[in-house]
């Protein structure tokens, strides 16, 4: 508890009022800087890379945004903060991806990341891919299995691209480094520019007599069934990330990730926002005036709900916990909210019609001789104020 953390703020180096984009920005330059890919071994950068990723998280949520404002730190530490205290970040798994998925989608997705490789093992390009699940397969998550290609270490060669027999030769041009250092004069002094060495590609070695299995690339394509588990509550969007099965790294790095990002079909009757479910269910005039049970159709199955006698159409009803889980943590869930509609008969057989001209006369109001069902009143109508306007002011609000 002890150590002291930096504002969050100050490690994003953005004033107080940034808006959405400016935090994007500020965290996709630092991001690019000290992103352990692109400085593997350097224990500062990762702390720096992680430092900013965590400030970005928080800064990036309203909600969190707005604790940490009122609480600093204190909102996260120990559930200090409640709601679902922030505790330590996991910088593994889903939890990381869905929050940076659309960043790193920007900054490495592109595939140009491989032009400056060197020597040392570097991590492979990650692989993206999509899936389809139904809303109810969000609310509770489920396993799905993706067909992949993925591309493999060539076994004929062992990824060397060289026919059997012979191996690559160190490129002459960069040395074996794979990139070359230009020096230019400008204006500033003296500039380095390191360009991917043209001769290899980058590969610092040259393949004179090709490998017949895979043309010389040192990979093979090779189709893959992969488990993808998509955890309870996750929403239209966000990306799943599976551990290094993208495309195999160099010189002994790890392989890449598979970003898997998640489409979820819309629902007939639910509607999602964040860990909330909207709906609306109909119910008769004879139900709202005089209470009823109504069943409700929730992702849990039907509820038995009570209607109060007199509720009015529009009623909002929340059926606590009935919701969508949070996807870091199952246990927490939102809530379902439905809006209760009064159904105007349409159809009416001419004894319900006698029923209800019967009741409206109860009720005080006096319909005209023909029945049309008027909201004109006439006679009795400016001593009170029917039912007919009731039913009308209603559905005009
Ligand atoms: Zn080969
Ligand atoms: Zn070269």
């Amino acid at each position: 508890m002890a150590e002291s953390k930096r504002d969050y703020y100050e490690v994003l180096g953005v004033g107080k009022d940034a808006d959405d984009a400016a935090l994007k920005k500020a965290y996709r330059q630092i991001a690019k800087k000290y992103h352990p890919d692109m400085n593997p071994g350097d224990a500062e950068a990762e702390k720096k890379f992680k430092e900013a990723s965590e400030a970005y998280a928080v800064l990036s949520d309203p909600e969190k945004r707005r604790q940490y404002d009122q609480f600093g730190h204190a909102a996260f530490e120990g559930g200090a903060g409640g709601a679902g205290g922030f505790g330590g970040f996991d910088f593994s798994g889903a939890d990381f991806s869905d929050i940076f998925g659309d960043i790193f989608g920007d900054l490495f997705g592109g595939g140009g990341r491989r032009g400056g490789r060197s020597q040392g093992p570097m991590k492979g390009m990650n692989v993206r891919k999509s899936v389809r699940i139904t809303f109810e397969e969000a609310v509770f998550g489920c396993e799905k299995e993706l067909d992949v290609v993925l591309k493999d270490s060539c076994p004929k060669c062992n990824g060397t691209g060289a026919k059997p027999g012979t191996s690559p030769e160190t490129c002459p041009k960069c040395g074996g480094k794979g990139q070359v250092v230009y020096t230019q004069q400008s204006f500033f002094g003296t500039v380095q520019n390191v360009q991917t060495c043209p001769q290899c590609g980058g590969t610092g070695k040259i393949v004179r007599e090709k490998c017949s299995d895979c043309q010389g690339t040192g990979y093979v394509s090779n189709r893959k069934k992969i488990a993808v588990t998509v955890p309870a509550g996750i929403d239209n969007g966000q990306s799943i990330r599976i551990r290094e099965k993208g495309e195999p790294g160099a010189n002994g790095g790890p392989r890449g990730d598979l970003l898997v990002e998640v489409s979820v079909s819309r629902h007939p009757i639910f509607q999602r926002q964040d860990m909330h479910i909207f709906s609306t269910v109909p119910i008769s005039f004879a139900q709202a005036a005089l209470g009823a049970d109504v069943k409700i159709k929730t992702v849990d199955g039907e509820v038995l709900y009570t209607v109060k006698p007199g509720t009015k159409t529009d009623t909002k009803v929340r059926l606590k916990g009935k919701g969508v889980p949070s996807v870091r943590n199952s246990q927490v869930r939102g809530d379902h909210y439905v809006t209760l509609v009064i159904q105007t008969p349409e159809r009416l057989s001419a004894e319900a019609k006698e029923a209800l001209k019967r009741f409206d006369e109860l009720s005080g109001n006096t319909l005209n001789a023909a029945g049309t069902g008027s909201a004109g009143n006439s006679g009795s109508g400016k001593k009170r104020k029917g039912f007919m306007n009731k039913m009308k002011e209603a559905f005009d609000e």
